[in-house]
């Protein structure tokens, strides 16, 4: 009975149970394979993994705060999981931990076209940016990078690339990117954020990785505007079907994972 999960702390609000579980249901996975969510603590994350395979345990999603603990406990990265600094998926294979990110790849899918030469602003410098402006510039765009903490975003492009901006006209944007927290806790993004809903139009995209609720008041004004929206619920469940692919060797059912996201 292979066994997959989401670690986080807390993890009980995360919906990724009920996207992967509705996957295998309709590939006629369901009776074999399951998905369940642990609360796992950061002084205990290190042990609870190690003891995984012995369980049963064939791959985990890894979500906040131990984005980071998933890479220093694996035996071997992908190249995307070093680049990222940040591992959002184990798998667990003949005694080995190996570390991958389908966070950056889940974005770029989650996309109605290629970012290839856009004029990209990332708002914020955490995990999430991390992956988003990895991807951006992989793709080809031009990434402009704005964090509350200045410094976070100037650290962030040294390392990864992009261009730190302290005062940017969202405006010159073909598209925008919130991977800030802002908006989680129902914060108002255009008192926190360097954002004017005047200034979104046709033409932009704008995305918000913020998923807990859909659609968030930045998106709302962004597709009042004419922009086009993504939100955060797509790219979970574009990330997820990608670790699902990666754990089972099977392309799951987009369509049925939308579904279950917004059930
Ligand atoms: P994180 O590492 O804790 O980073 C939080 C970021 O939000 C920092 O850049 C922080 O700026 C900024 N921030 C927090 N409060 C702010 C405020 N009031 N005003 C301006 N900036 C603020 O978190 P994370 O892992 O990057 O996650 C960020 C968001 O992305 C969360 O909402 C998370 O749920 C979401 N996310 C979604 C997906 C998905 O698949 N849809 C995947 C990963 C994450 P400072 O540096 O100034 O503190």
């Amino acid at each position: 009975m292979p066994r997959l999960v989401v670690l986080g702390h807390p993890v009980g609000h995360s919906r990724s149970p009920a996207i992967h579980n509705a996957a295998l249901a309709a590939l006629g996975m369901g009776e074999e394979w399951s998905y369940e969510a642990i609360d796992v603590a950061p002084d205990a994350f290190e042990a609870r993994v190690r003891a995984m395979p012995a369980e049963g345990f064939v791959g985990a999603n890894v979500t906040v705060p131990h984005k980071g603990a998933a890479l220093a406990v694996a035996d071997e990265l992908s190249e995307t999981a070093r680049e990222i600094g940040a591992a959002n998926t184990l798998v667990f294979s003949n005694g080995d931990i190996r570390a991958e990110n389908t966070d950056a790849d889940g974005l770029l899918n989650a996309l109605p076209v290629s970012p290839a030469g856009m004029r990209a602003l990332v708002l914020g410098a955490g995990g999430a940016a991390r992956a988003v402006v990895w991807a951006l510039l992989r793709e080809g765009a031009e990434v402009a990078v704005w964090n509350r903490t200045e410094l976070r975003s100037r650290h962030l492009c040294e390392e990864l690339g992009g261009t730190p901006v302290s005062d940017p006209d969202p405006a010159t944007y073909e598209l925008i990117v919130n991977s800030t927290a802002v908006g989680l806790a129902g914060e108002d993004p255009f008192a926190e954020l360097p954002l004017d809903p005047a200034l979104f139009m046709p033409g932009q995209t704008v995305v918000d990785m913020v998923y807990d609720q859909s659609p968030t008041a930045l998106l709302r004004a962004a597709e009042a505007a004419g922009a086009g929206i993504v939100d955060g619920l797509e790219i979970l469940l574009q990330q997820g079907a990608l670790s699902f692919e990666i754990w089972t060797g099977r392309k799951p059912p987009l369509d049925v994972m939308r579904t279950a996201a917004r059930a």
